[in-house]
């Protein structure tokens, strides 16, 4: 049958490179593999909640929210137990807190069949949130299962090791590539090889060739062509949202966060917090700052206000039938939640304690608009181009030369 993409293992020179290829990384791994918490047990569950916290994120970030979560949940029948707040709590700084639901939401079903993460890779993947990645990773690392794992860092390194253009829409040839290379006999060894490779080495700007136990193997290198794969898919422009996030305390200093009201983060808590496409309005008081937050292909510019509500205003408030969760937040309790970056930097740009009292109490005529550059309310640096637009900033920033993506199957 005709393929597009030729099998650089078939013929030749390449059907003898696998053996020498495999032993020479597992050789490397064994010597330069990085001492990383769940690589110290190869219990389901703690692979599990490493391969899906390690989705997008990068290591230095997941290490101590993996340690965290694992504290609070050491076992699959505590985190089923567990009620979702506590779970998204503990998911704080991460990002992307789809994955922590869907984790939870299998771990409760699992729990009630009295079952661990599945040996079958049919059952694994019927569970939420395990895609084909998670299902390989897990099976093989914690199993021993012969599957193939193919993140971004693999589709890296295959891409410069053969040459090979870019995944197609069924994450071709990579998967059926990375099956062939797959060591048998310790698969989760393999894969964990090929992603640590990728990670450390391999990196998607400045590949070290000098030091990659691959680069006698590696076509793209002697090419001296290693920047140039895998090539580089055109990115869609983020679209941009504008906001109007409301600061509203009420006397004791409690902070009035509201749950389903937004659209883009439908179960986390945030300040009451609205897409406009109007001017700003008399009644929204002062804009106290402007920032900007990218998440996924949205490009968020935030004008953060604060609001002055009598104590009756917001009982009201709080009492309305309308479908979206509101509550009034102490400190204490709002460490207890899952909070998304857009809450955090919405918090870091709230006007000082003196305006809030005099805001709440409507005692006192507001105070002027702090001192700010031509053209903004307040300056608010940008880490970088990537903080500001890249995949996610809900999340840690995206580097995917230390995260893993999962590529279509
Ligand atoms: S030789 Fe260079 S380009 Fe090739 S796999 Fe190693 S680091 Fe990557």
């Amino acid at each position: 049958m005709y393929s597009p993409h030729p099998d650089p293992l078939a013929e030749g020179d390449g059907a003898q490179i696998a053996l020498p290829l495999r032993e020479t990384l597992l050789g490397w791994y064994g010597e330069h593999g990085r001492s990383l918490p769940w690589r110290r047990s190869r219990d389901p569950y703690r692979v599990w909640v490493a391969e899906v916290m390690l989705q997008q994120t990068r290591i230095g970030v997941v290490i101590p929210a993996y340690r965290r979560f694992l504290r609070a949940f050491p076992s699959l029948a505590r985190l089923a137990a567990a009620q979702e707040e506590e779970v998204l709590s503990l998911w704080s700084g991460l990002g992307y807190y789809s994955r922590a639901r869907a984790l939870h939401r299998a771990a409760r079903a699992l729990h009630a069949r009295g079952e661990c993460f599945p040996r079958s890779w049919t059952e694994a993947r019927r569970l939420p949130g395990v895609g084909a990645y998670t299902a390989a990773a897990v099976l093989s690392i914690a199993y021993g299962l012969p599957y193939a794992a193919v993140d971004g860092n693999v589709v890296r390194v295959l891409s410069r090791l053969f040459r090979l253009p870019l995944p197609d829409g069924r994450g071709e040839p990579y998967h059926s590539l990375a099956g062939k290379l797959l060591d048998r006999r310790r698969p989760g060894d393999w894969n964990q090889a090929l992603m640590e490779l990728g990670e450390t080495v391999c990196s998607p700007k400045m590949p070290a060739c000098e030091h990659c136990p691959l680069a006698a193997y590696c076509e793209a290198a002697s090419h001296g062509q290693a920047h140039l794969y895998p090539r580089r898919r055109r990115r869609r422009a983020p679209e941009r949202v504008d906001l109007r996030m409301t600061i509203v305390r009420d006397r004791e200093g409690r902070l009035l966060l509201e749950r389903g009201a937004f659209p883009h983060l439908k179960h986390l808590w945030l300040p009451p917090t609205e897409i406009v496409t109007d001017a700003p309005r008399p009644s929204d008081g002062p804009c106290r700052a402007r920032f900007r937050h990218a998440i996924v292909h949205r490009d968020f510019h935030v004008r953060v206000h604060r609001r002055t509500m009598t104590q009756l205003q917001l009982r009201r408030l709080l009492a309305r039938a309308d479908g979206v969760e509101r509550r009034l937040f102490t400190a204490a309790e709002l460490d207890r939640i899952g909070r998304s970056s857009l809450l955090t930097k919405g918090l870091r740009y709230e006007p000082a304690e003196s305006e809030k009292r005099e805001a709440i109490e409507g005692s006192a005529p507001s105070l002027p608009p702090r001192p700010s550059p031509p053209g903004t309310d307040r300056a608010v640096p940008s880490r970088s181009r990537r903080s500001r637009i890249g995949p996610s900033n809900d999340t840690p920033i995206v580097n995917d030369s230390m995260t893993r993506s999962s590529i279509p199957r």
